[in-house]
């Protein structure tokens, strides 16, 4: 009697693992999302919106600032000295 049966295992699914790569680039994506929804601003206390500047960044040098004191991504009113999570610097010009 011989019983040599020989296991192969499955083989990885390549279709998994690209799905799993897209979960990533959406989430990735979330935040960009929701700053171009203009309409629907992130309340301030979301996304932690202080009155003072952190390590020297501030809404004057930040991308969503909009003169002279609101937010593109952040509801309600915001100063150029106020501060929050989603702070993004704005490119600087001159370099050299
Ligand atoms: S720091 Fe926050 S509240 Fe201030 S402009 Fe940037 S995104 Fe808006």
């Amino acid at each position: 009697m011989t019983d040599d049966t020989t296991h192969h295992p499955p083989a990885g699914s390549a279709a998994s693992r690209r799905q799993v790569l897209c979960a990533g680039l959406a989430v990735a994506g979330g935040l960009a999302a929701a700053g171009a929804r203009a309409q629907e601003k992130i309340a301030p206390e979301m996304v932690q919106y202080q009155r003072t500047p952190k390590d020297g960044n501030k809404c004057a040098t930040c991308v969503n600032f909009e003169p002279p004191d609101t937010c593109k991504i952040v509801a309600g009113k915001v100063i150029p000295e106020g501060w929050c999570i989603a702070y993004a610097p704005m490119e600087t010009s001159n370099k050299g």
